[in-house]
């Protein structure tokens, strides 16, 4: 954990979040600012700022709870990215994951979110 790090107080409940999912490892919970409805972020409880930064075991468990969140919302269609470095767009110097849901214009995300 990193005292300065706003993804390490959201894990730590000193900034609230809307959060999907946590185990020993993993902590997931929603964008502040979705690119979609559902946009979510799938974060290792290890500190670390790069991809590099983490220990294997830390992210063994990732990729299946990304992919568990997208069934669980009826994601169809969705994005996995994970920048790292300014320069890739990454601004928060804590290891994420994004999962960003492509609403199907026939028939939105198959699931209905509150309205506005
Ligand atoms: P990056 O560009 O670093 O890959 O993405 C960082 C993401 O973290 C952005 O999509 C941004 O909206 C999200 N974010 C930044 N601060 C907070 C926060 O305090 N709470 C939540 N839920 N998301 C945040």
């Amino acid at each position: 954990m990193a005292a300065a790090c706003i993804f390490c107080k959201i894990i730590k409940g000193e900034i609230p979040s809307m959060k999907l999912f946590e185990s020993e490892k993993v902590f997931a919970f929603l964008d502040i600012n979705p690119l979609s409805y559902g946009h979510a972020l799938v974060i290792p409880k290890y500190h670390g700022a790069k991809l590099h930064d983490i220990p294997d075991d830390q992210l063994t468990e990732i990729l299946p709870v990304a992919k568990k969140i997208a069934q669980a919302i009826g994601a169809g269609d969705y994005n996995i990215l994970q920048n790292n470095g300014r320069i890739a767009h990454q601004v928060v110097d804590h290891v994420h994951f994004h999962m960003i849901p492509k609403p199907n214009e026939q028939e939105g995300l198959g699931i209905k979110w509150p309205q506005q």
